[in-house]
């Protein structure tokens, strides 16, 4: 961006420096300004970005926006009222301002699976920038997209807490093609119903033009009830009311695939990762794909060659053992798909589940929920740790014979060498602040 795009964009007001110099880079972080550019001081309830201009400009920033008055004659800045809002102003211009078509993702759980399944096909076609790691907030998007330089596409994760905020985000994204990937039960807490989280997904249409692209999965009970007149709803799913719709499934252990058929062609799209919760991404990155003209062929490409983010789910072999790492995190739904991961495994199969957090008044139903999924679904053994947790134990109990109870990661731990043998399947799973990472590594 132009300095002075940069002026006009935030009405800002530049203290020094020249307009016409071009920024490339955008951070929040003081320490990472190695590349030049521009640094971006945020307040947070901590600690204020102010207090680091001086170490930002040690490392290598050329620029700065501030709040306060500040005086560096050889380095352009920029004084604004707001860092945070001139941040998502900035965001918002580049966006406005640049010939680039948005692809924006949402959904209770699947976000960061599906995103980089849609940049896997998009990059295909085109040149492509998607978000990294967990940048999917009014933060991080806007540094997201604020990481442009001549992309044809931007994928971007969109994610929220509270109602109003998704709107916020499309409203700087204004994306041509949104994706929700499913409606469940993360952050009920906050928003108090599961219409409440229908409603908050759905403000992603806010900044989007009439007739834009809308891509649901229609296999989710809440997001079957969408009717919407003035986009281009497209309902993928396994079901018949689906326009891209997924037949011929079949499950294997670490990988799975399915046909589809789209305007009288027919594909084998083989997906590398497991879980039938990934077909449903699948389905949204070959509608991504065809809405932006790229071939059968090129998208089946996209998918084969799709790589999972580290850390979502990792499968990793240890002491004779398999473990299904889902300590990065855990909701209803993905306990439930990574329950549906384990059960399809045919050795023996043990569940490790900590609590899931966030869920106020409705936590104890949702734990007792997995607990009964759990029993449902032939897993060998269950293990459960944390105070949460334990609903989810006295749930299963009632209908599995090896059921187990404990309070901390350290009794699980003590007791691994009596719970597991050799050749077990093992999904450790939590909120990330149970922290069962420690648990995982003990195994
Ligand atoms: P976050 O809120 O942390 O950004 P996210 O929405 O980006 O989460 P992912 O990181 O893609 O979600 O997936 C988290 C876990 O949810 C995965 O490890 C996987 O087990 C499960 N998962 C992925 N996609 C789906 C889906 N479509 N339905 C249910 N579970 C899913
Ligand atoms: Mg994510």
């Amino acid at each position: 961006m132009k300095v002075y795009e940069i002026v006009e964009a935030t009405r800002g007001i530049l203290v020094s420096g020249n307009k016409d110099d071009e920024i490339n880079f955008f951070s929040q972080d003081s320490r990472q300004m190695t590349n030049g550019g521009m640094y971006i001081p945020l307040k947070g309830e901590r600690f204020d970005g102010h207090n680091f201009i001086e170490s930002a400009f040690q490392t290598g920033a050329q620029a700065i926006i501030s709040e306060k008055d500040v005086n560096y004659e050889d380095k352009i800045v920029i004084k604004v009222k707001d860092t945070h809002q001139a941040l998502k102003d900035m965001a918002s211009y580049l966006r406005n301002h640049r010939p680039v078509k948005v692809v924006g993702v949402t959904g209770s759980v699947g976000k960061t699976s599906t995103r980089d399944m849609v940049y896997s096909v998009v990059k295909q076609k085109y040149k492509t920038l998607k978000t990294e790691g967990n940048y999917n907030n009014e933060i991080g998007l806007p540094l997201t997209i604020l990481r442009y330089h001549d992309e044809e596409v931007l994928v971007l994760e969109m994610g929220m807490n509270h109602l109003q905020e998704m709107s916020r985000l499309s409203m700087i994204a204004r994306p041509d093609i949104a994706c929700i990937t499913n409606v469940g039960t993360a952050h009920i807490g906050e928003l108090g119903s599961r219409e409440n989280i229908l409603k908050a997904k759905l403000e992603i249409i806010n900044g989007m033009k009439e007739g834009s692209t809308l891509i649901i999965n229609q296999d989710n009970d809440m997001l079957q009830t969408v009717e919407l007149h003035h986009l281009n709803v497209v309902r993928v799913g396994k079901g018949k009311e689906a326009s891209i719709q997924a037949s011929h499934i079949v499950l294997e252990e670490t990988k799975s695939s399915f046909e589809v058929e789209y305007q009288g062609k027919k594909e084998i799209i083989e997906v590398p990762v497991q879980g039938e919760h990934n077909i449903s991404n699948a389905l949204i990155a070959i509608a991504v794909g065809i809405e932006l003209n790229i071939s059968l062929e090129d998208i089946k490409k996209g998918i084969q060659e799709f790589k999972l983010t580290k850390n979502r789910m990792d499968i990793l072999e240890k002491n004779h053992k398999t473990v299904i790492d889902g300590t990065y995190n855990a909701s209803v739904d993905s306990m439930k798909s990574s329950i549906d991961v384990l059960a399809n495994y045919k050795k023996r199969k043990v569940a490790i589940l900590a609590d899931m957090l966030e869920l106020g008044d409705y936590s104890q139903q949702l734990h007792e929920e997995v607990g009964s999924y759990v029993a449902s679904k032939g897993i060998d053994i269950l293990v459960c740790v944390g105070k949460e947790a334990k609903y989810i134990y006295q749930k299963a109990r009632e209908s599995m014979k090896d059921v187990y109870y404990f309070e901390s990661n350290q009794e699980v731990i003590a007791r691994l060498d009596e719970l597991l043998k050799e050749d077990d399947v093992i999904l450790v799973k939590g909120s990330h602040s149970m922290n069962l990472k420690e648990v995982v590594e003990k195994i």
